[in-house]
């Protein structure tokens, strides 16, 4: 998505999601301790790439022809887990850059899932919801023994959510009866297994990340958010979360968007009288009392901490070095391109990278998974605070590796890394020690 070239005075940027990811990947590779070549370039590629295509009829009763993607990049801890978007720009380029952030984002945190992810290229936006469950349907079918409660384990991404992961599990459990099928899919409605928290995970989760990041004391003025001045891109099932948790903390909103555009108010948007206007209105713009910006204004206000939550490639090589936030958190997955990683760390801009800053979500997915096991269900509270614990020490990890770079206790083959490469630097030292250590077959 948004993939054209970024282009300043004397910079093309190249935005394929896969010439992206293997330059982050590549530049973590140089800090890994104990590399093995050949293992590293295996774990650049997906293990399994599943393109389908399928026909539904649509509701005027003529027939429409759909591709989906599934992609397994990487199974060394467990099955495979991976949400599944729904967009009209979706590519497998794309799908397959995102199946690799998943395993990285799995051994960050440490949960015992490899990594995945999908993709239908569809408009959400002009279907019909019995349309989206037919096609939802078919999709599932076309991937039949490709899932599996203890093999691939889809999730909510981009313009899908419980609805549509019901369908999924439903198709799942026709298919395959007289099993416990629940935890072939998790973000489910809480009714049919969904975890408590769930919703709420990757956006509270970008609040704790934040709030472990702060107490570190890198940012002079803040050890905390209460007075932080926020900017959200992106107000769905993330963006109007961390909106809520944020807030709630005492930080200040002073902007939001959505795919039509955004609002300004400096002395702060309240998130649930946001919500009732999108609720009613379809967007948040035109919200009384507020500015209509544009996305590219709002990334580029004067703010303490940007949360892009919307679409990848966001901050690039054009807009960097116009970026006023401190702190960025990607609530959003590969929101950053490397040029302007490179950018905002020359300024000074700390990055808090989508592997660590929304893997909240994927950590209740886990805990989900875990629940429909045993058929048990677990409260808010509890589900929230074994995220928040393994989220902090996530944080804590890519905090003391990097501080090590930073005094010297560790030898930096180029500059200190950034956060984001520390991160990669940690994943990708457990995959590849957990794959010698299980003993490459035969
Ligand atoms: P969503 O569909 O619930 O919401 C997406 C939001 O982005 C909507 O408000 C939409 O209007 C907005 N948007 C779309 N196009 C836009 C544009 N061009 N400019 C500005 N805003 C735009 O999706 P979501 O689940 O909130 O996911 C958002 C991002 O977070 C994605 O990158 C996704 O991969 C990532 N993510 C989601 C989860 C999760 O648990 N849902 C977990 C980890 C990462």
């Amino acid at each position: 998505m948004a993939r054209k070239p970024a282009q300043t005075e004397n910079q093309i940027e190249d935005l394929d999601p896969i010439a992206i990811s293997d330059r982050q990947f590549d530049q973590a590779s140089k800090y890994v301790k104990g590399l093995k070549r050949g293992l590293i370039e295996f774990l650049k590629k997906p293990k399994r790439v599943n393109i389908v295509n399928f026909p539904v009829e649509m509701d005027d009763d003529s027939v429409q022809s759909f591709e989906g993607y599934r992609v397994i990049h990487n199974r060394v801890f467990g099955p495979s887990k991976g949400g599944i978007r729904y967009h009209p720009d979706v590519t497998m380029a794309e799908v397959i850059s995102l199946a690799k952030l998943m395993t990285w984002k799995c051994a960050l945190v440490n949960i015992p899932f490899g990594g995945a992810k999908g993709g239908l290229v569809c408009d959400p936006k002009r279907l019909s919801e019995r349309e989206l469950r037919r096609i939802t349907r078919r999709f599932t079918s076309e991937l039949f023994d490709e899932l599996g409660p203890h093999q691939d384990i889809p999730a909510p991404d981009l313009y899908t959510g419980e609805q549509t992961m019901a369908w999924i599990f439903d198709t799942y459990d026709i298919l395959h009866p007289g099993y416990n099928n629940r935890p072939v899919v998790t973000g489910k409605p809480v009714e049919m297994g969904g975890s408590y928290g769930r919703h709420e995970a990757t956006g509270n989760g970008c609040l704790f990340v934040t709030q472990r990041f702060l107490s570190k004391a890198l940012i002079p003025d803040y050890q905390d958010v209460a007075g932080m001045r926020l900017a959200i891109q992106g107000f769905g099932d993330v963006g109007a979360v961390a909106a809520d948790a944020f807030h709630r903390e005492g930080a200040k909103i002073v902007a939001i968007s959505d795919s039509k555009g955004g609002i300004h108010h400096e002395a702060g948007l309240d998130p649930a009288a946001v919500q009732k206007h999108k609720a009613e209105q379809g967007s948040v713009v035109g919200m009384a009392g507020t500015t209509a910006i544009s996305n590219d204004e709002l990334l580029e206000l004067d703010c303490d901490v940007l949360l892009p939550a919307a679409l990848g490639n966001q901050i690039h090589a054009g807009n960097a070095a116009n970026i006023k936030a401190r702190l960025v958190v990607e609530g959003a997955n590969n929101p950053t391109t490397p040029a302007a990683d490179r950018i905002l760390q020359e300024r000074g801009i700390y990055v808090l990278p989508d592997i660590l800053a929304n893997s909240g979500g994927v950590t209740v997915s886990y805990y989900e998974w875990v629940q429909n096991q045993v058929n048990e269900q677990w409260d808010y509270d509890t589900t929230t605070a074994k995220m928040c614990a393994k989220l902090y020490a996530a944080t804590d990890a890519v905090f003391n590796r990097w501080q090590a770079f930073v005094v010297g206790e560790e030898s930096a083959p180029e500059r200190v890394p950034d956060f984001r490469t520390v991160a990669l630097v940690i994943s990708i030292e457990r995959v590849m020690h957990a794959t010698l250590m299980r003993g490459i077959w035969p």
